[in-house]
């Protein structure tokens, strides 16, 4: 089981278009980051390789050749908004190579928005003419009800990205999968907030994917301190902070972290 950390950064990217700031210009490839989003890599009961994807972001095209991604059995969303969507085009090589449709999973105000969006995959048959797009069937997942796919355990988190409520995952093994070092996992990007009620689903974690925005305060995101408050808190074994901007270098932010927690950069894997 390999979770490949595919992008890392904020929404607009880093470097950032028009920026010349000492991140932006680093030569260190830790400091470039592709938009946020991620893929768990793993053998299934029956022995076959399965990858499902954390968000599919416009960076995914470039991320799936630089991480050697050849196939993708399911993509889940955490929401809507561009960063974490714009990819879905893309997924349509997966579909041409593994001759089988795509399986997505999304709560339902994320799926309104994919519709709209790629309305041209989703009603299809209302196109000019018949063309290469992806071909998707679409699950609608609500929070605390768990899924199962090839074999690993599901369960759609609730958490708070400003005043829109979005979903995070908690990956744990099913009784069929061997045993893994990175699970029970959590990955929840895009968070200022965890309800009263997603806590109890915190607990026993080997690793955790938390988004942390940048040092100043930020009407949607956790800043570096709170994320690593709300980590202390949850006290996996092992933290992994995504969506950072361009106001954190990697090697000076990771410098200044607790042992047990790590600024995640583009192409790291874990497993
Ligand atoms: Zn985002
Ligand atoms: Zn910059
Ligand atoms: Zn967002």
């Amino acid at each position: 089981m390999r979770l490949t950390f595919l992008g890392t950064g904020t929404s607009a990217g880093v470097p950032c278009i028009g920026c010349a700031c000492e991140v932006c210009r680093s030569i260190d490839p830790r400091d470039t980051r592709t938009r946020t989003s991620a893929a768990l890599r793993f053998t299934d009961t029956h022995g076959r390789e399965r990858t499902i994807l954390l968000d599919c972001g416009p960076d995914m095209r470039a991320q799936a050749l630089a991480n050697g991604l050849t196939r993708c059995d399911a993509v889940l969303f955490t929401h809507n908004h561009v960063d974490h969507t714009f990819g879905v085009d893309e997924l349509r090589r997966f579909n041409a190579v593994m001759r089988q449709p795509i399986d997505i999973y999304a709560e339902a105000h994320t799926l309104t928005f994919l519709r709209r969006v790629y309305a041209h995959i989703f009603d299809r048959d209302k196109n000019f003419q018949d063309s290469f797009v992806a071909t998707l069937t679409a699950h609608v997942i609500e929070p605390e009800a768990p899924i199962n796919l090839f074999g690993l355990r599901i369960t759609p988190l609730r958490f708070l990205h400003g005043k829109l409520p979005i979903a995070g995952f908690r990956l744990d093994a099913g009784s069929d999968l061997p045993a893994s070092r990175i699970l029970p996992l959590v990955y929840a990007t895009d968070v200022n907030g965890v309800p009263p009620e997603t806590w109890r689903h915190l607990t026993d974690l080997q690793t955790l994917v938390l988004g942390a925005l940048r040092h100043r305060k930020h009407p949607t995101h956790y800043t570096l301190d709170e994320a690593v408050d709300v980590a202390d808190r949850i006290a996996a074994e092992q933290t992994f902070f995504v969506h950072m901007s361009h106001e954190l270098g990697h090697a000076v932010t990771q410098a200044s972290l607790p042992e047990n927690m790590h600024l995640a950069h583009d192409g790291l894997v874990l497993g």
